[in-house]
Order: C-alpha cells, then sequence, then structure tokens
C-alpha cells in the first residue's frame, strides 16, 4: 500500500488523519513510525503555504514516500491577520495559550471581534510534485474565555452558526467544522485524484 508520511509526531493529529481518510488506500505514519527521529524544522516563514511547504520539503528529503505537513493559525480581521502565523508565540517566545489569550484580549479592547482560523497542508508526491490546500473556519472572539476542552484559542472562538466556543463544543462538532478538517477534506481531493493516476 502507498503511504503518506506526517511531518508531525502527534498522535492526536494523526488518529484524526486515519479516521476521516480510511477509506484511501494509504497507510498513514508519522515521520517517527516512519523511522525519521531527529527532524527540526524552524517555523521562519511569514505565510502558513511557507512554513507548511518547508516542513514537507525537509521530510521529503529524508522518505521516499509521499509526505505531508500543515500549518494553522487564527487571523484577526482588526488586526490585518494577527497573530496568523505567529499565534503558538503571540504572547512572546516562550508564550504559553494562557498568555497568547490575554494578549489577544487586551489588543482586541474596542475592536472588532471577526477572526478565522486558517490550515494549509502542503502534499509532495513521490515523484516531488509539490500542492497545498487550506480550510477556513470563520467566527468571532469572546471578550473572556468560556470552556475547558481543546487547546490554544478555542476557548476565545465561537464559530459562526453556533453560540458556544470551541472549548464548549463537544470535540466531534468541532473537529467536523473545523479549519483542519476543511483543509483535510481539500487534501482527499487532491489524494484521490493522484491515487487514481
Ligand atoms: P499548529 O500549526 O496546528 O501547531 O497551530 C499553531 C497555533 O495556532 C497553535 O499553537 C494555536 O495557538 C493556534 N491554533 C491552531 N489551530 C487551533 C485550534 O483548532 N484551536 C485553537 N488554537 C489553534
Amino acid at each position: 500500500m502507498r503511504k503518506l508520511i506526517l511531518s508531525t509526531d502527534n498522535k492526536n493529529k494523526a488518529k484524526e488523519l486515519r479516521e476521516i481518510l480510511k477509506d484511501l488506500p494509504l497507510e498513514i505514519l508519522t515521520k517517527k513510525e516512519a523511522g525519521v527521529e531527529n527532524l527540526q524544522v524552524v517555523e521562519d516563514g511569514d505565510t502558513l503555504e511557507h512554513n507548511s511547504l518547508k516542513k514537507a520539503r525537509e521530510l521529503a528529503e529524508l522518505v521516499d514516500h509521499m509526505v505531508m505537513a500543515d500549518d494553522s493559525g487564527l487571523f484577526v480581521d482588526a488586526l490585518d491577520g494577527a497573530p496568523g502565523v505567529y499565534s503558538s508565540r503571540y504572547g512572546g517566545e516562550d508564550g504559553n495559550d494562557s498568555l497568547n489569550n490575554k494578549t489577544l484580549l487586551k489588543n482586541l479592547q474596542g475592536k472588532e471581534r471577526t477572526a478565522a482560523f486558517r490550515t494549509v497542508i502542503a502534499l509532495i508526491t513521490e515523484d516531488g510534485r509539490e500542492m497545498t490546500v487550506q480550510g477556513e473556519c470563520r467566527g468571532e472572539i469572546l471578550e473572556e474565555p468560556r470552556g475547558e476542552n481543546g487547546f490554544g484559542y478555542d476557548p476565545l472562538f465561537v464559530p459562526s452558526g453556533y453560540s458556544e466556543t470551541f472549548a464548549q463544543l463537544p470535540s466531534e462538532i468541532k473537529n467536523s467544522i473545523s479549519h483542519r478538517r476543511r483543509a483535510i477534506d481539500a487534501l482527499r481531493e487532491k489524494l484521490e485524484e493522484i491515487l487514481s493516476e
């Protein structure tokens, strides 16, 4: 069976992908499962495309299979797209979720609160063809956090059409409407084409 190697070792991301793509004739492995132990890619690009492609290219150098990498972020309209590609370190280089959320609330005082989570997935085939797909989930940023589930900005983000935050909604609901899910759905279309060539 053809293999798809993920640039992540995050077991939850791998499990989610395997579940969504389970009907495709594809074995999905984390990079560690594929024998890649020490790949640390510096995510120094200023777009999600740049970072996801960089991660995928560095992994493609090390394996003979298809590879993919993703990069996500929260883009707030009134902040010209910040924190965007810097979402994980918005509160400072050694920032954490709580500091990132506090920084966001401070910078958003008195401003419009519409925003979007975005994910870009880069895919590189065995013969070196590169492509990217993306997914977006629009919503609004609350004035204070609500809910215990999830991670990152989840307690502040209410997706459009819902009244609860990503941290209050059951994970099955979040995972069915999220930016990541929409990017994976777009990835599936590319993979179906590639697998039927
Ligand atoms: P990553 O590229 O998936 O590691 O995401 C980068 C950063 O974006 C994370 O550290 C979070 O701050 C933020 N982020 C991405 N996806 C989500 C999400 O689904 N919920 C909350 N925050 C997220």
